[in-house]
């Protein structure tokens, strides 16, 4: 099978100086100072880290590198906030969520940019994360009012059996550079629904929409103190990680991100035993079966795999084809890749392939194709030998022949590389799936239906997808199982993280 691919690299539409004015001009969310305990602030000793556009290298700003310190000066005062957001009207609550999700519907345009000047992303698909995130806020906002507890009748009939959800107090909200606005507004609207005061940590590579957001909260009418936001680089990150862990005040920790990081977190804060929250790595696998409806497949893959240059938690990672469709499958994907993909500049038109966020993802990604390709996966494109890319651009890429024990298998690429296997029966394509330590999410092509049952019931993960690509929304529980993490974000289930139930006996004898 001889596939003919090709795909544009756009080139830059500014030059860097003109990048970062114009960006600038247009961008009066861009906020250059960090928010704690109610007041825009700079470190204690000056420090400040720059925050990159990973498409033109430009200097988009330069924020504050906080510490310990300011970590525990925004933990005493999202303290002493909690008390009167916690005794807060869950009504009053749910006006505020609402007047945010207004703010953030109004300034969608220019979270847009920001977001696709300091991650990368495709202005289509930042404005989607937006829309999306915002959801979370609008959601909660109605969650907010449908916090309740229950009474049951007890054992003995003089006693009433109440149990009554209290806010579980402050919550430390770490947030990934993946999708910077949805992760942290999923977080937030949930904390601030179960009236949890919050401390943010953005990484480092965008903080910028953090703080943007926070802006926003404020001219909501958000109180002081309620909501702050730590600017930190990678150099000072673990001690601020660290300081938020170890505060016995912060009752819930709540951290998107890699495994890697995130059992270090947990193993942190088991001094003071907080509420956890853990949404980590994953290693999704894709699963066609013979009985697929084939284009919707290639269409799936195409979105769950391709969206943010495959910077995805959910990401496809795994393409498990039948081998009955396998050589249609991966020529139709081949082709869909050529003429769908135009990498560039996010903010450039046409362009829905963004750079990778920095210069380790870069490096990560062509270590697990080219280990890969020494394992015997075929490379079909780009070709061998195929002139690399400029800057942070990772060609979208097709391996097939791939088997399990292969490098880009085994871990999470975190890039756009589309990796194919052959299987045979519904049983192996079960156990490659299910050999993963991770369980976040997973996706099947069938038109089956007690296939798609069947395979639903038994794939170990939270989230399945049955003939969808793009399965994340507000209403639902997002979280996995295995070393993808603890806990459900989204629908009501957050509830779970940021209360606590108090059971209450009335004795009426
Ligand atoms: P990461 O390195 O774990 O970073 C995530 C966040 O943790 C960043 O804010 C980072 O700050 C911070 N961090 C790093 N070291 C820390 C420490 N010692 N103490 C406290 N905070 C620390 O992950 P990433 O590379 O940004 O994100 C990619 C990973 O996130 C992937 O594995 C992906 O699957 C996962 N992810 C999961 C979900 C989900 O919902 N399950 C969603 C999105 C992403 P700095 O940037 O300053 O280091």
């Amino acid at each position: 099978m001889a596939l003919q691919l090709s795909y544009r690299l756009l080139g830059r539409q500014l030059s860097a100086g003109q990048a970062t004015r114009v960006g600038r001009r247009r961008l009066s969310l861009l906020r250059e100072r960090a928010l704690v305990a109610g007041q825009w602030t700079v470190a204690a000793d000056g420090a400040t880290f720059d925050v990159i556009n990973p498409a033109t290298d430009d200097v988009i700003a330069s924020v504050p590198d906080l510490g310990e310190a300011d970590a525990a000066r925004a933990v005493a005062a999202a303290a002493e906030a909690q008390r009167s957001w916690g005794q807060t009207a869950p009504r009053r609550r749910s006006q505020l969520l609402q007047a945010y999700f207004r703010l953030l519907e109004e300034h969608g345009e220019q979270l847009a940019a920001l977001l696709t000047a300091e991650q990368g992303k495709p202005l289509a698909e930042a404005r989607a994360e937006v829309a999306y995130g915002a959801g979370y806020i609008e959601w909660f906002a109605g969650e907010a009012r449908r916090i309740h507890g229950e009474v049951v009748d007890g054992a003995a009939p003089h006693k009433e059996t109440l149990m009554i959800r209290q806010p579980a107090g402050v919550a430390a909200l770490i947030t990934p550079w993946n999708f910077p606005i949805a992760m942290l507004l999923r977080k937030l609207g949930a904390a601030l629904a179960c009236g949890c005061a919050a401390v943010a940590k953005p990484a480092e590579d965008t903080p910028l929409s953090a703080l943007a957001l926070a802006a926003l909260a404020e001219q909501a009418g958000l109180p002081p103190g309620v909501l702050s936001v730590l600017t930190a680089s990678r150099a000072r990150t673990p001690e601020v990680g660290a300081a938020l862990c170890r505060d016995p005040r912060v009752a819930v920790l709540s951290f998107t991100g890699s495994t890697a990081v995130g059992k270090l977190l947990y193993a942190q804060c088991a001094s003071t035993v907080k509420k956890l929250s853990l949404e980590l790595g994953g290693n999704s696998p894709f699963i066609v079966f013979d009985s697929a409806d084939l284009e919707k497949a290639v269409a799936g893959c195409m979105a769950s795999k391709f969206r943010n240059s495959g910077q995805t938690c959910i990401s496809t990672n795994r393409i498990l084809v039948q081998a009955g469709v396998y050589d249609r499958f991966v020529a139709a994907l081949g082709s869909v890749m050529a003429s769908q993909l135009t990498a560039g500049d996010g903010a450039a038109d046409g362009v829905n392939l963004g750079p990778l966020v920095n210069n380790a993802q870069l490096e990560k990604v062509s270590g697990l194709v080219s280990e890969s390709v020494r394992q015997g996966a075929r490379q079909v494109w780009p070709r061998p030998g195929s002139a690399a890319p400029e800057g942070r651009f990772y060609p979208p890429t097709l391996l097939t022949e791939v088997t399990p024990d292969m490098a880009c298998f085994r871990e999470e690429v975190f890039g756009p590389v589309a990796a194919c296997a052959r299987f045979e029966t519904e049983e192996e394509a079960l156990a490659i799936a299910n050999s993963s330590d991770m369980g976040l999410a997973g996706y099947i092509f069938t038109e089956n239906i007690a296939q798609a049952w069947r395979v639903s019931r038994a794939l170990e993960c939270g989230m399945v997808g049955v003939n969808e690509g793009l399965i994340s929304q507000p209403e639902a529980a997002f979280g996995g199982v295995k070393l993808s993490g603890l806990g459900r974000e989204g629908g009501h289930y957050s509830v779970e993280d940021y209360t606590e139930v108090k059971y209450i006996c009335f004795g009426t004898k």
